[in-house]
């Protein structure tokens, strides 16, 4: 959950795009990338449009890394390669989000993403360029479009919120139209076809080719470890990566011993990495058990304990464990808990009970029960919006009218657990960082460790330096640290309210 949250205006425009894109006239047209002859759905002047609305959902979804010299670095490195592919007059855009988990995504219309996650765990350009490549090959073989038509039919609903509308939608937003597109998989067919094409543009680009296989390593080796971002691992839209690597590597072997002039820069990429957040961000809220943390936003909150939470950009919300039940809090971007309880009511379909006000440990509040219409049937639940710190947070806490009695005292006791966040502790943490330091001597990975502590396992070192855990980092050469960014012990109110 993040303190500055965009309005989102154009929730409904992304499907409302798509569905036309859809529906438009099909023709046969000959693949750009491929030369292949294929129906295609959509023009380019609305594969274009797609890709446009989209990349709004994911600047408003999953967010941007605030840094313009990487911006700009990615921006460069993309254009490079796009330039010399099948389709060099494609509006390209390629930008890096704030996201932990490792991965690169595309759109249509020429839209590449790669996550901070991703590049923190790359030691080259050249391995960034393969990476950016293979996504590069998605559009320009329009995989990506085919990709958003199933992503439209694809009924991907995270959580009870995507059945109200339109405030407990907030939640679901990450699995509207634009975005479910990032947890579908490309055909093995389409994989294959990406590798191709990126390693035809990174070889064009100029750069040594081989990297690209220690990417797959690495890939390989993360997802043995990860943790879920508000991204998917590339991995598990990426299947096979045993097979692809053995594939690409004999195409490589094939071009034969000519590695490009650029040759892989490792030093001059670890230099921008230096000081670049690491992990996931403590600052936008974090879990100690069941407990919420918001350091920016100042508040604390116990979920039900045992319940599936998850921190999203936009709400942090969590599900009983049978999932018939919700929690979710978001920011009601109203001046009053008042105004905002209000226009909750004003929207149809939803019945507005008992109502209480007051405060909440402090804090002014107002609270109602509800029940609202839904298409899969009637919900009950408790909706609070308390003013804190200039900002109106709502509260929601729902399940189905048949199940409500079993949950009706768990979710008052939440709601009624929101509370001002004052422990300096929890209020200055702040994120891990990459740190970049030149050993002066060959040290095993162990002796760096030593010589150079991290707060990060030494299994994670030694996948983000492409070592083994008993390998050596040369003497003389840039090598990543990870400081910074611990967490409080422990929780006492987790562990007292358990
Ligand atoms: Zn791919």
């Amino acid at each position: 959950m993040r303190p500055h949250i965009p309005h989102r205006r154009h929730k409904t425009a992304t499907a409302a795009a798509l569905a036309s894109a859809f529906l438009a006239v099909s023709s046969c047209a000959t693949n750009p990338a491929t030369g292949a002859h294929q129906i295609a759905l959509v023009s380019e002047a609305q594969e274009k449009q797609m890709g446009q609305q989209a990349d709004q959902e994911v600047a408003a979804s999953v967010g941007l890394y605030d840094d313009a010299d990487l911006q700009a670095y990615v921006q460069r490195i993309g254009d490079a390669l796009a330039e010399r592919s099948e389709r060099p007059s494609l509006p390209w855009t390629f930008r890096l989000v704030d996201d932990p988990a490792v991965n690169a995504f595309a759109l249509p219309g020429g839209y590449v993403y790669v996550t901070r996650g991703l590049m923190t765990h790359l030691t080259s350009e050249a391995e960034l360029a393969a990476v950016m490549g293979h996504e590069i090959g998605h559009i320009t073989a329009r995989h990506t479009v085919s990709m958003i038509s199933k992503a439209q039919l694809a009924n991907v609903g995270l959580m009870l919120g995507m059945i109200l509308r339109p405030e407990l939608q907030n939640y679901g937003n990450v699995a509207e139209a634009g975005l479910s597109v990032l947890f579908l998989k490309y055909s093995r067919d389409a994989e294959r076809q990406a590798d191709d094409l990126g390693l035809r543009y990174v070889s064009r680009g100029g750069y040594d080719v081989r990297p690209m296989t220690d990417v797959f390593t690495t890939l390989e080796r993360v997802s043995a470890t990860e943790k879920k971002g508000r991204v998917p691992g590339w991995l598990s839209t990426h299947p096979d990566p045993g097979d692809r690597r053995t594939r690409i590597g004999a195409a490589i072997a094939a071009l034969g011993t000519a590695p490009g002039t650029l040759g892989t820069d490792r030093t001059a990429y670890l230099r921008r990495l230096d000081g670049m957040e690491f992990g996931e961000d403590p600052r936008e809220g974090f879990f100690a058990e069941n407990v919420f943390y918001h350091p920016e936003m100042r508040f604390e909150f116990v979920f039900p304990p045992g319940w599936k939470t998850s921190n999203q950009k936009q709400a942090v919300g969590a599900v009983s464990p049978n999932e018939d039940a919700a929690l979710a809090i978001t920011l009601a971007r109203r001046e009053s808990p008042e105004v905002a309880s209000r226009e909750f009511f004003s929207q149809g379909g939803i019945q507005q009970g008992n109502a209480w006000r007051g405060d909440i440990n402090g804090l002014p509040a107002v609270a109602h029960s509800f029940a609202a219409q839904t298409q899969q049937g009637v919900l009950r639940g408790l909706a609070a919006f308390v003013s804190h710190q200039g900002k109106v947070f709502q509260i929601l806490g729902y399940a189905p009218s048949s199940r409500w009695g079993r949950y009706q005292g768990v979710m008052s006791e939440a709601l009624n657990s929101f509370e001002r966040l004052t422990d300096r502790r929890y209020l200055d943490v702040q994120p891990k960082k990459l740190s970049i330091v030149t050993p002066s001597r060959d040290m095993t990975l162990r002796e760096f460790a030593d010589r150079y502590p991290s707060t990060v396992p030494l299994e994670t070192l030694a996948i983000i330096n492409e070592v083994s855990l008993d390998g050596t980092l040369p003497g003389g050469r840039p090598a990543k640290r990870v400081v910074g960014g611990q967490l409080p012990d422990e929780s006492p109110r987790a562990s007292s309210r358990r």
